[in-house]
């Protein structure tokens, strides 16, 4: 097999600079990091002078299935999305998006997606795939078929999905924003359903994703054991973020879950609104969870109206801002710690030997200013170039 040698790099390998500047590519892996000295002799050499290496970067909060210029929740799951799903999973990878978790659809069609994607037939992320969320009858996203009124119900749901190959399970713990007729505040399921439905995923061996905006779904969705917690919003009755519990975090931390903000690059109007209330209550929470020790995971929730696939890289220096990380912290939840929230830690997320060749390069140094993401000059996703410096 061709080995491909990547000179003069800067590279940060996932959580530290090294001193190395040459990474070899080599049947889908990371052959060897190291001096460009060291290559295998016939490697093709391509020299990336200015360029900064890192991780691919991973979204853990995506909707394959959903069209980000529809302003509308959708009633039922659009079967036409099919080639677009493809679009957007090309535009996220040429991105520099090697990695993303899909956290729901109707149809199951975002796995087909994946299996293509790891055929080999169409460039994409490689995606992990949770199938139909379970929610509560009339819930939050009903529409896509997961309805549960109780424990017994909701092992239904889970081993139709297992049928199907999903990779995780996902749980709608508290109302949204998408449903008419639910909630963001209130809990969908009390944490004896949440507990049935944590243990039953496991009975398979796949972990829980639970999306949770208000303080009691967060509650019990840490108490269940979860592996992460989706948007954790601290929605109170004085609204978004208002409702930071101390207690619960600590439960949060004590449980091993990780937090995953969903922070979209919209979300830059928060840091431009004349009124910091928000900002205020939302960095102080995020400030909290992480002074704690509890861990991030990237995510964006793209799919959802005006949260396009591939906009990852703006989200992370928007996140950055809002939670007052800094660029080094931002990019681990995107590469080294998303590996570790998602069970690839052994796979992906690191520019290491044995490693998948998932890498990302980028014009300058995004642990000095993240807006390089946003210039992405070569992308591998297990080791297929996408982007080509
Ligand atoms: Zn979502």
């Amino acid at each position: 097999m061709q080995a491909t040698a990547l000179t003069h790099l800067n590279i940060w390998d996932g959580q530290k600079h090294l001193d190395a500047d040459c990474i070899v590519l080599m049947d889908g892996h990371i052959a060897h990091v190291g001096a460009a000295a060291d290559a295998p002799a016939g490697a093709t050499v391509i020299a990336c002078q200015g360029a900064t290496a890192l991780p691919g970067l991973t979204d853990a909060h995506v909707h394959m299935e959903l069209d980000p210029n529809h302003r509308q929740a959708p009633k039922e799951t659009d079967l036409g999305q099919r080639p677009h799903m493809e679009e957007r999973a090309k535009a996220m990878v040429c991105a520099g998006i090697t990695t993303a978790r899909d956290l729901g659809g109707g149809a199951w069609l975002e796995l087909a997606l994946r299996d293509r994607i790891n055929a080999g037939e169409t460039p994409g992320p490689r995606l992990l795939c949770a199938g139909q969320p379970i929610t509560s009858p009339r819930g939050h996203c009903h529409f896509w078929g997961g309805e549960a009124e109780d424990a017994a119900a909701a092992r239904t749901v889970i081993d139709r999905q297992v049928a199907h190959g999903v990779d995780l399970i996902k749980v709608m713990a508290t109302g949204g924003t998408m449903t008419a007729g639910t909630t963001p505040m209130d809990a969908q399921f009390d944490l004896e359903t949440l507990r049935a439905i944590v243990g039953a995923a496991a009975e398979h061996d796949l972990p829980v994703a639970a999306h949770c905006h208000g303080t009691a779904g967060i509650d019990f969705a840490a108490q269940a054991g979860v592996r992460t917690i989706e948007h954790c919003s601290w929605v109170g009755p004085q609204g978004w973020a208002s409702d930071y519990n101390e207690e619960v975090a600590l439960r949060i931390l004590e449980r091993g879950v990780w937090v995953s903000p969903t922070v979209n690059r919209g979300w830059q109007r928060m840091l431009d609104a004349k009124d910091p209330t928000r900002l205020h209550r939302l960095r102080h929470a995020y400030g909290r969870l992480w002074d704690l020790g509890v861990p991030f995971v990237a995510s964006t929730d793209a799919g959802i109206p005006g949260v396009f696939h591939h906009h990852l890289p703006e989200a992370l220096n928007v996140f950055a801002k809002i939670a007052a990380l800094t660029p080094s912290q931002t990019l681990q939840t995107a590469t080294s710690g998303a590996a570790r929230a998602l069970g690839l830690e052994q796979i992906t997320g690191r520019l290491a030997e044995g490693f998948a060749a998932d890498v990302l390069l980028v014009d300058g140094d995004p642990t000095v200013a993240l807006d390089a993401l946003t210039r992405p000059v070569g992308v591998w996703a297990r080791g297929v170039p996408v982007v080509m410096p």
